[in-house]
């Protein structure tokens, strides 16, 4: 097969080759049942043999602790915007602290249903910094503490999770992790709930995936719908309404490639999180070495999955971008509220991907001169 295009979409994004090709050779008949997977009963033997594997594969991978519930939901991130105080909040104080688009959304969302606190912010500095967690005043009476722990947009990333009981407070730390998750290890000791949608790092939109302790079940608020009830969900294996069984199913097939990862004598998400670094590294650096591209983003925080840049001289935006697709390397452009460019890094872009990236970069900007 032709080498295809390299992909640099923040979401949907590039699955992994071999994923994509071995659900392509099960379209039609999994496993001999005689079903495609899209045409199974969720309440059948071999959808639900498809959805305990992936769930035990994601809790293997991510060494999720037994305390935790999985749960595959539908809505996506924004959703959870609604669900988590739903849940969480019981209609009081909720924290969140805003590092780009994403936490705000959270927290003007929030706003419906508990009565959110800001208490900590990098707006001054453009988003392009972290707020030292050591300076965080979380409210006394929090329900929970919100942190995007990627942003998408901005190019923000926390690579450490703040450790709430370090500041004195109790509360549960939420963390919006749709656009790094399962590519890197997660500190669940310091977690409360994760959640993320999967069309970023683990496969087709439709599946949300929710990671919760289990004390925080249990608590919704009673206008909460029944469908979004976790306790719900979870007394039901996420099965209270039909789930998104064919998003489900590649997310299985794309956390077993994960599985299979090594680097070295590195294995599973160390050796995923050990590329990310390289291919990350490999881009930033190409950046910083020229007078050409600029990325605005403190070093300390920079997204290993989102690496929004600019050209100084944006008047060649659209020649870069057309250059760039011609070369097979597409969706490069900047989100709109940011402008310029952004390459999304997830883990199915390779190494090489990344590369061809950095040449291009170097080519066009020597044409330039
Ligand atoms: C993409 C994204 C979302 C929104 O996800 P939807 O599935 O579109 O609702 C939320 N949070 C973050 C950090 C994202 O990257």
């Amino acid at each position: 097969m032709t080498q295809r295009p390299y992909n640099f979409s923040a979401g949907p994004a590039a699955m992994p080759e071999e994923v994509l090709q071995q659900a392509a050779a099960e379209m039609l008949d999994w496993h001999g049942s005689g079903m495609g997977v899209m045409e199974m009963s969720h309440r059948g033997k071999a959808f639900m043999s498809i959805a305990a594997q992936t769930e035990a594969d994601l809790r293997e991978l991510l060494a999720v602790p037994a305390n935790f519930r999985i749960l595959f939901m539908q809505g996506g991130g924004l959703a959870q915007n609604a669900i988590v105080p739903l849940n969480l909040s019981r209609g009081g104080v909720v924290d969140f602290v805003l590092t780009g688009s994403w936490s705000q959304k959270s927290a003007l969302q929030a706003r419906k249903y508990a009565t959110p606190t800001v208490i900590a912010s990098n707006e001054a500095d453009g988003h392009t910094t972290l707020p030292s967690p050591a300076h965080w005043q979380p409210s006394r009476d929090a329900q929970y503490l919100h942190i995007c722990s990627n942003e998408t947009i901005h190019g923000v990333e926390f690579h450490e999770l703040p450790d709430l009981k370090a500041l004195g407070c109790e509360a549960p730390l939420v963390i919006d992790f749709s656009s790094h998750v399962a590519s890197r290890p997660v500190d669940w000791s310091r977690v409360g709930l994760a959640f993320g949608g999967a069309q970023k790092n683990l496969g087709p939109a439709g599946l949300t995936l929710v990671v919760v302790r289990e004390d925080l079940l249990g608590h919704a608020l009673p206008i909460c719908p029944s469908a979004f009830d976790y306790q719900t969900v979870a007394d039901n294996s996420s099965m209270y309404n039909t789930p998104p069984t064919y998003s489900i199913y590649m997310a299985g097939l794309t956390l077993q490639w994960l599985k299979r990862q090594s680097e070295g004598a590195l294995s599973g998400i160390a050796a995923v999180e050990q590329r990310n670094i390289a291919k990350a590294a490999l881009l930033y650096d190409c950046i910083d070495r020229s007078q050409f591209y600029f990325n605005p983003v403190d070093k300390s925080c920079r997204s290993r999955m989102n690496v929004p840049f600019f050209l100084r001289d944006e008047s060649r935006n659209a020649a870069f971008l057309a250059g760039a697709q011609a070369r097979g390397l597409l969706q490069l452009k900047g989100h709109k509220s940011v402008g310029g460019m952004r390459a999304s890094l997830y883990n199915a872009m390779p190494l090489p991907g990344v590369q061809a990236l950095v040449d291009y970069l170097r080519d066009f900007e020597r044409q330039q001169a």
